[in-house]
């Protein structure tokens, strides 16, 4: 073969900041600090910090390779350290800080963390695992002095003081694409959790897609709302996507409840917002009770919804009371996280908006690197005829080939494919559609009913606040969906009108056997449906049809 004649330079995440300080310098990154008060700044100033950060981390005598762990909410100093860790070669460890402590005590310990930068409102929980996490060789408080807490962490570190004595004179390396940038756990719902190893040419690519116009399409007219968190998949890879493009970023910080989220919607202007469901639940309910009227207040354009099903009630509701377009997504931490997105194609054009909600239900089509595939039990591939569900594989250059420190793990097919424990089906023109996860999925009579279809179903009720379904045993079909309701609060509902309701929009065979109602259900540190927990609560439980 002859080798191409183009120049040959490593795709860098120092490369993002730069561009955008260079560019964008006045691309602004407004953050709600830990303090209280809204935080502005620019992409030059970030440039700027997080190579004051890197000559800091050369001083406290940090190597490339090193592990650098973090317990922080979004905000400008999470975004430094972005830059700052992984520009100057060590790997930023990005800790989920809803985990049990023992898991995080677990990962930091596996990861063999040497520092570890955390917000203020983490100090209690820091000051607890401090004596449990040996590798850690210092701490640092990100905040002012003024904002320095009375604490027993052993020599703990200033962030601000820190910089102030770096000057920003640091030249990025250049190095191997494939150097190692960043580390995610799974939540690890079941096991210990497992490290998800990004590398900076992964990230720099993964960008390229967010971008993209059938990808998220972020560019710099857009200003970006990142509801997701930081610790979640690198927020979904948005700190580099928008510094690629120059997006100007908002930051929620710890404030992910209804009304801060509704304010910085309307205070910032914010024209896409990006987070999992449960968040935006909350700011429904809130427009709901407090009666609010988006449409006229905001400039919302699109909504990008992601890390469980965005029901059909959610992305009407998102249409018709906020004018807002809803941006079905799905991916995982295993994939960077960006796997199917939701775009229309010029065929639906002319759509009805009940047309078009059927369609945006499903999770998209694969951005370009992203390879799809969904097999039967014994692995044979199956048609994408939007009927056939089976287990979805995926390939390519940002989903993961093996986990950190866990080598052996044959993740991956004989093609390179990796399962991803979804079930899905994908229609001719390439839409893919989660039915369940394959250990959710209910069995029932040698067929599979999908406890996703049925919860958005449920959701669909003007009384349901939140719905679950998991199988539970059953005499004759082995197993049977139960459908798990929190009640919207003031509102009556029993269980007759709400299987009459379901009635007519799942085949008849689907329809849960039992309703119970609980005050809240469980959830997962990433927000989704702890479908384990409610298996264990009801593990006592018998269906009536069983009895
Ligand atoms: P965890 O750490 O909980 O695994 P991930 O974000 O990696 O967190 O979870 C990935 C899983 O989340 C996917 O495999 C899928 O089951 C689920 N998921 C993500 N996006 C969607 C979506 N749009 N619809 C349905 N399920 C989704």
């Amino acid at each position: 073969m002859l080798k191409g004649l183009m120049q040959d330079q490593p795709l860098l995440i120092s490369s993002l900041i730069e561009h955008a300080a260079r560019f964008h310098p006045r691309g602004e990154i407004v953050s709600r600090t830990n303090e209280g008060p809204i935080h502005r700044c620019t992409y030059a100033d970030i440039h700027r910090r997080a190579r004051q950060l890197a000559n800091a981390l050369v001083g406290l005598g940090v190597h490339g390779g090193d592990r650098i762990a973090t317990l922080a909410w979004n905000g400008y100093r999470h975004m430094e350290l972005y830059y700052g860790v992984s520009g100057m070669g060590a790997i930023l460890h990005t800790i989920n800080p809803r985990l049990f402590p023992e898991q995080i005590e677990y990962i930091v310990n596996h990861a063999e963390d040497q520092l570890l930068f955390f917000d203020l409102s983490f100090v209690p929980l820091v000051e607890r695992l401090a004596k449990v996490l040996p590798t850690v060789r210092g701490f640092v408080v990100m905040t002012d002095r003024a904002h320095f807490p009375e604490c027993s962490i052993p020599g703990l570190l200033c962030y601000e003081d820190l910089l102030a004595t770096q000057t920003s004179d640091y030249e990025w390396p250049q190095f191997d694409e494939n150097t190692a940038s960043s580390l995610c756990y799974t939540s690890g719902t079941t096991g210990n959790p497992k490290g998800v190893l990004y590398s900076h040419r992964s990230s720099v690519l993964h960008s390229w897609a967010a971008c993209a116009t059938d990808g998220l399409a972020i560019g710099s007219s857009e200003t970006v709302l990142l509801v997701v968190p930081m610790f979640h998949v690198n927020a979904w890879g948005m700190p580099y996507a928008g510094a690629m493009c120059g997006a100007r970023l908002v930051m929620p910080g710890p404030a992910l409840d209804g009304r801060s989220v509704y304010q910085l919607l309307r205070d910032e202007q914010v024209t896409l917002a990006l987070g999992v469901p449960t968040v935006w639940m909350m700011l429904l309910q809130h427009v709901d009770s407090e009666r609010l009227n988006p449409a006229d207040e905001l400039c919302l354009r699109r909504v990008v919804i992601g890390g469980s099903a965005a029901p059909r009630a959610m992305i009407e509701r998102f249409a018709t009371t906020f004018g807002a377009f809803v941006v079905h997504a799905w991916g995982m931490t295993e994939m960077s996280p960006l796997g199917t997105v939701c775009n229309l194609l010029p065929k639906h054009a002319g759509y009805s908006l009940d047309q078009r909600l059927s369609l945006q239900e499903k999770q998209g089509r694969a951005v370009y690197g992203v390879e799809l595939k969904i097999v039967d039990d014994a692995l044979a591939s199956l048609p994408h005829d939007g009927v056939a569900a089976g287990h979805l594989l995926v390939r390519g250059p940002w989903i993961a080939r093996c986990y950190y420190r866990d080598d052996d793990s044959a993740v991956l097919d004989d093609a390179g494919f990796f399962d991803t424990g979804d079930v899905a089906t994908i229609d001719p023109d390439g839409y893919m559609q989660i039915t369940d996860r394959s250990k959710d999925v209910i069995k029932s009579g040698g067929e599979w009913i999908s406890s996703i279809a049925l919860e958005n179903a449920a959701i669909g009720h003007p009384a349901v606040a939140e719905a679950a379904v998991i199988g539970v045993p059953h005499a004759k079909w082995q197993e049977r969906p139960l459908l798990i309701v929190v009640r919207k609060a003031g509102q009556a509902l029993e269980r007759a009108s709400l299987l009459e309701f379901l009635a007519g929009k799942v085949s008849p065979w689907w329809l849960p056997d039992d309703v119970a109602f609980v005050d809240e259900l469980p959830h997962t540190a990433t927000g989704k449906l702890h479908k384990l927990r409610l298996r264990e609560m009801f593990r006592d439980y018998r269906l009536p049809t069983s009895r």
